[in-house]
């Protein structure tokens, strides 16, 4: 330990949460660094407790500690007083397992999941020591990699990261790690590193692209500089996920997400037209029942969880869901399943039933929308004698307690669908009055719409702030009721990810600006400065509304025109010209194949596309 890393003790006592930096917790790997050949830091950047509950970062800090060679740690943003202590004191920024400060590694790999992280990562490399910008960074630096959804648009980070990788990690990392011993061995600079990297399907060195723009603003082109690097970056799937994670770390401190977790599955074909990961992690791979019920017991048992989530971006659509929540109500008899994300069609009696034998947890639901005409337009396929049929069960099982997710602003949206949803509401009220006998505790959530990158509605204006607040005021009076609690989200919030979750490169200046200004932390309320963002978009010469704001035609060259998910750019035009119609399209798990483009990548694809082709 260096003298250095002594002082750490004496400024742990006057940090909120010192746990969040010590290390050490129950599973966490420390294996010998002078033994080790390659040393990788993974860092969500957002504070401890969130990092932690990440679900990316685990399978990749199993996956790269299983390497011989290969040792990873973990580090996240520290919080602002700590990073103030570690500044003052000229403590480099630190990871958990060894303390090493992060110069000292070779890999520093960031997984970015929300835009409202980017200042995050510039607050980690700055309080590490290295420089932020990838120009400024050479042989001796630590290599700086993200992966995660944000990825899908790397273009606002490209300033400051050496290579993305686009899309499941799994493979292409080891693929990079097999590129990375070969460097060591041979002892190359930097950017032979970097060409053999760009030659690795699914990987995307920003530093080998050229863009060029009109006088319009909009891009004319993103042109490769060398032979290595392709015109497009095509996402990586991994056609079979491996094992999930059994023994992940186990925090000491309460985290966001407390409990255990297994990701029954990864996708969803559901084709909600706001949602991105709808989209990018298509196709749907689910893990067999066996290995999920085996993994879910073994996690368990080996780090004495109380309560267990099972997974996806829908978990209620996994087949056999009913019958890995009975069984697991069987062989973990004091442990509460929680199932997160539940479509409302699937949420079916044989699931309730095996569900509500347990104690009853809060259910969520995501209607989205409060009228049947705006959820055909953004294809929640899900009626309103639907919904109140499956809430009837639900109260007749007992549960008294229900949340329920509204986006607002969503393309096509009326005033009249903004009071559909306080008369839904109402009727869910006096539904749970009437079948439970008592009023029911109703959470409604309501965020803002964001038009994402890759989505049929990636083209759309995001709607002002006068509109949203004009939403909120009608919604605030509305459902003024007892029992009935409701959360929103700042529209200067959702105007700044809109603009990050679209923007294209220049962005940089803009992001580097606003953290010189003092912009960390922007995902937490106390913390969001917008004054600095506007700021930043003026020094820069840049309008926030050009990115968040503007109807883009459907032929202009997008910032993320060169990263292909393997869902194609017509299939997204068809669905949005449906959209504008009200025509719903089905999921090509129960109805046909819409051959959204993967088809000519996915076996299980080709076999739906077949199948619907002949019929
Ligand atoms: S190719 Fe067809 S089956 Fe596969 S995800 Fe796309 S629409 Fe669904």
């Amino acid at each position: 330990m260096t003298n250095k890393l002594t002082n750490l003790d004496k400024i742990l006592h006057r940090v909120t949460r010192p746990a969040r930096y010590t290390g050490g917790e129950w599973n966490s790997i420390t294996k010998d660094w002078d033994e080790t050949a390659i040393h990788i830091a993974l860092s969500y950047p957002d504070v401890y407790e969130i990092g932690m509950s990440n679900m990316a970062l685990p399978i990749l800090y199993e996956m790269l500690n299983n390497q011989p060679d290969v040792l990873a740690e973990r580090v996240f943003a520290p919080w602002v007083d700590m990073a103030a202590e570690i500044r003052s004191a000229g403590i480099p920024l630190f990871s958990l397992e060894s303390r090493r400060p992060l110069t000292d590694f070779d890999i520093i790999g960031f997984s970015l999941g929300y835009e409202l992280t980017y200042t995050n990562v510039l607050e980690i490399l700055d309080l590490a020591g290295i420089p932020l910008r990838a120009t400024e960074r050479d042989d001796s630096h630590p290599l700086i990699i993200a992966g995660g959804s944000c990825a899908l648009n790397p273009e606002p980070t490209a300033d400051f990261i050496d290579l993305f990788v686009i899309g499941d990690g799994e493979e292409v990392l080891l693929e990079l790690l097999d590129v990375f011993r070969e460097w060591k061995q041979a002892g190359k600079n930097r950017e032979w590193l970097l060409r053999q990297a760009a030659a690795i399907d699914g990987i995307y060195v920003p530093g080998f692209y050229r863009v060029e723009y009109k006088p319009d603003d909009t891009i004319r082109s993103i042109t490769p500089t060398v032979p290595e690097a392709r015109p497009v970056i095509q996402k990586r799937i991994v056609s079979k996920l491996p094992p999930p994670v059994a023994r992940p770390v186990v925090p000491y401190i309460e985290v966001t997400h407390d409990r255990g977790a297994i990701e029954v599955q990864r996708g969803c074909t559901r084709g909600c037209r706001f949602c991105q990961a709808g989209i990018i992690y298509r196709p749907v791979r689910e893990r067999p029942l066996t290995e999920v019920v085996e993994a879910a017991e073994k996690l368990v048992n080996d780090c004495g969880y109380g309560e267990l989530s099972l997974v996806s971006l829908s978990t209620s659509d996994y087949p056999g869901i009913d019958q890995v929540v009975t069984q697991l109500s069987d062989s973990l008899n004091n442990v509460t399943l929680s199932l997160p994300s539940l479509y409302i069609n699937t949420f079916n009696a044989p699931l309730m039933d095996s569900l509500s034998k347990r104690k009853k947890i809060g259910l969520t639901f995501a209607p989205e929308a409060g009228s049947e005409r705006l959820r055909r337009i953004i294809n929640k396929n899900v009626s309103e004698d639907e919904m109140l049929e499956t809430f009837a069960e639900i109260f007749a099982r007992g549960w008294t307690s229900l949340k329920l997710y509204f986006m607002l602003g969503l393309p096509g949206e009326t005033m009249e669908d903004v009071a559909e949803i306080v008369r839904l509401v109402d009727r869910t009220r006096t539904l749970g009055r009437s079948v439970a006998g008592r009023t029911p505790q109703l959470r409604i959530n309501l965020s803002t719409f964001v038009p994402k990158p890759h989505t049929p509605f990636q083209w759309v204006a995001q709607v002002s702030e006068e509109e949203l607040n004009a939403r909120h005021e009608l919604l605030r009076a509305g459902l003024r009721r007892k029992g009935t609690r409701i959360s929103w989200q700042d529209p200067k919030t959702s105007l700044l990810e809109a603009a990050l979750s679209r923007g294209d490169r220049r962005l940089g200046q803009v992001i580097h600006r606003a953290w010189e200004l003092g912009s960390v932390f922007d995902a937490w309320d106390e913390h969001f400065k917008f004054d600095n963002w506007r700021r930043a978009f003026e020094d820069a010469g840049l309008d926030i509304s050009f990115y968040a704001r503007r109807q883009r035609p459907l032929d202009e060259l997008l910032p993320w025109g060169h990263i292909d998910t393997g869902v194609t750019a017509d299939f997204l035009k068809r669905e949005y010209q449906r959209a504008l119609e009200g025509i719903q399209t089905p999921d090509c798990r129960e109805g046909p194949c819409s051959a959204c483009g993967l088809e000519k990548r996915h076996p299980t694809c080709q076999q739906r596309r077949q199948k619907a082709v002949k019929s």
